[in-house]
């Protein structure tokens, strides 16, 4: 990321990533350059990345817990974020933290905090709507959605928020439910037509119009994410079902229009050929 920070720097965090995959460590290289301190810890064994980034990883997740961070960021993959936070022995907590989940899932990972995490915790669900291909030249003007669902510690929560607004994202507070109609609408469709033109193996040919240009680089940026992701959308968004059956409808609509219009061409054809010969 380059350019000057727009806004003044927040205070100092000890965040503590959970979930050191693609995105996990694309976050962490923006918090260190803030100059936030950073811990983590995976079901990989990231020790040596972490090492060379500066990042104390832990392999004992009740040594993570027991390490005092501000913060705790979730970043595992939508479909294990249960399993996750169910095995976490939330008994070595030292003080209440703030938990902060990126999923792009916003009902499912907000009900799964309240369900699971002690009484004491805050719970801030946010969804940064950019990930390394979309913010690999910084994060400006890019949208980050936020619910403070429990946030007593507005110092913590304001200062973790900061860390985007210092980057340059516009920020959107808004409910975790708006939130997954919304995204059914949009990220939900992109990455099930980017995976269906993947699935037809679509490529670059020497005659490409830009629009299909488009459409190579679609299939190319989903491609990117893993399959969990996308499967993540679906299965713990209620409104992707939906949007999935409007595509499978507009697509039947669409096959059954366009031999029908061929049909009436021909009819027409055919009746100005009738008035011609008369
Ligand atoms: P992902 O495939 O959704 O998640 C990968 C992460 O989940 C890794 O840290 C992985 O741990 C962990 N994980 C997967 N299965 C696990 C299991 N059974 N037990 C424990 N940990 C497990 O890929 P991602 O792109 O890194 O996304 C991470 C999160 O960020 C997701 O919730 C996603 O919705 C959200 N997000 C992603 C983007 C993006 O552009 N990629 C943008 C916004 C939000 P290990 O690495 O240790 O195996």
């Amino acid at each position: 990321m380059s350019g000057p920070a727009p806004v003044s720097s927040s205070a100092s965090l000890k965040i503590g990533i959970v979930g050191f995959g693609t995105f996990g460590q694309f976050l962490a290289l923006a918090m260190i350059k803030q100059g936030h301190s950073l811990r983590a810890t995976s079901r990989t064994d990231y020790s040596q990345l972490c090492a060379d980034l500066g990042i104390t990883f832990f392999s004992d997740v009740a040594a993570f817990l027991g390490a005092e961070n501000d913060v705790i960021l979730l970043c595992t993959s939508i479909l294990s974020l249960s399993q996750v936070l169910k095995s976490m022995p939330f008994h070595s907590l030292k003080k209440p933290a703030l938990f902060v989940d990126v999923l792009s899932v916003k009902e499912h990972a907000r009900d799964t905090l309240l369900q699971v995490l002690p009484e004491d915790s805050d719970v801030l669900c946010t969804h940064p709507m950019f990930g390394p291909e979309s913010g690999k030249d910084g994060w400006r003007d890019l949208n980050f959605m936020y619910e403070r669902v429990r946030v007593r510690d507005e110092k913590t929560c304001s200062s973790f928020l900061k860390i985007f607004e210092i980057e340059g994202c516009r920020m959107l507070e808004m409910s975790c439910t708006e939130h997954d109609e919304l995204a059914a609408k949009s990220q939900f469709i992109t990455h099930a037509i980017g995976r269906i033109l993947s699935d037809m193996d679509i490529k670059s040919t020497p005659i490409d119009t830009k629009s299909f240009e488009a459409l190579v680089q679609l299939r190319k940026n989903m491609e990117c994410d893993s399959f969990d992701l996308f499967s993540g959308l679906y299965i713990h968004n209620r409104f992707a079902k939906q949007e999935l059956k409007n595509l499978e409808f507009a697509f039947e609509k669409l096959k059954h229009k366009l031999p029908k219009r061929n049909d009436e061409e021909q009819e027409v054809n055919q009746e100005c050929m009738v008035k011609n010969s008369r």
